[in-house]
């Protein structure tokens, strides 16, 4: 993989000139990537670890962003949701993604939760919530169906405002999700301050899961945390059968990873949202 980290300053003065160059002709390219329907969900589903859910045990998916573009091909979210950011494209990229996710979901004759996720600059433009609300109604989701995906470090910058925001989303029947949880300054003040309902374990602990016992620690006080606090806990990256094991054992909610599934277009998971395969 061609990992170049953003933000790396490289000391060849032509290289740093190609990389802002380069960055500028994506910048450009992103801007008209909706019009060019370049841009699609993935989906990945969450399964529950409780025996009570019929037939399957997906409960939803969470949507994730990809964008095809014409020459590059794949440019991966954490590539062009940070440059959609800088730009200010985040706001009327993540309306479509918000909209789009919602259009689809609204659609399955299952009902299913839907996860999409709000990056910081979105989470703070002050339409958020008119705009959710407006997109529930054209869509006609059902809002206890949709949960909003956040990172903490949003909720680290203004207080009250976020707190603010997340009662008023919480006023449209939405739910509200902590994603990434342990992977950056989080605070147990944030846990029990903010009315989240869920809680992401951040994928790095769970790949520890067997590898050191601090991360089997961690994951254990975490759910036990979400429980005491009445939050349903998450798992994120479950890729092996041990990880999943000590996670049901540990009663922890809900599963996302490989070994669940993978994100993929919505046709290949036909039989759990009832929708006909395309041919
Ligand atoms: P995230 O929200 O933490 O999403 C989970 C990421 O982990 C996804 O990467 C998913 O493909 C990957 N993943 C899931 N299960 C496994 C597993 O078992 N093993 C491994 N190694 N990886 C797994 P993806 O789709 O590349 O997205 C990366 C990040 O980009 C997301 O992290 C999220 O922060 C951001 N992103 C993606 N779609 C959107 C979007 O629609 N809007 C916003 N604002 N951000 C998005
Ligand atoms: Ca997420
Ligand atoms: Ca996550
Ligand atoms: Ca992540």
């Amino acid at each position: 993989a061609k990992a170049r980290a953003r933000g790396t300053i490289s000391v060849f003065a032509p290289e740093m000139d190609m990389q802002i160059r380069d960055r500028r002709a994506l910048h450009q390219d992103l801007s008209g990537a909706i019009r060019n329907g370049e841009l699609s969900l993935y989906y990945q589903p969450q399964a529950s670890s409780s025996k009570l859910v019929a037939e399957t045990n997906i409960v939803g998916f969470e949507a994730l962003a990809r964008w095809c573009h014409p020459i590059r091909g794949f440019v991966p979210p954490s590539e062009f949701i940070p440059l959609a950011e800088e730009s200010g494209l985040i706001v009327e990229i993540g309306e479509w993604i918000l909209r789009e996710a919602c259009r689809q979901a609204a659609a399955w004759p299952k009902p299913l939760q839907i996860a999409v996720n709000l990056s910081p600059a979105q989470f703070l433009n002050s339409d958020l919530v008119s705009f959710v609300h407006r997109v529930l109604i054209e869509t006609g989701l059902q809002p206890g169906r949709l949960e909003l995906e956040i990172t903490e470090g949003v909720l680290i910058e203004d207080f009250e405002r976020g707190l603010s925001l997340l009662r008023r989303l919480k006023a449209l029947g939405v739910r509200i999700s902590m994603d990434d949880f342990g992977s950056g300054y989080s605070s147990l003040t944030y846990l029990q301050a903010f009315p989240f309902d869920k809680i992401k374990i951040d994928r790095a602990f769970i790949m520890n899961l067997g590898r050191n016992v601090q991360s089997a620690a961690i994951v254990r006080a975490v759910i036990g945390l979400g429980h005491g606090l009445g939050v349903s806990l998450v798992a994120e990256g479950v890729e092996t059968q041990e990880q999943l094991d000590f996670l049901v054992e540990e009663g922890c909610d809900a599963m996302q990873g490989y070994l669940i599934g993978r994100p993929a277009p919505i046709d290949a998971y036909p039989w759990l949202v009832g929708v006909t395969p395309r041919l």
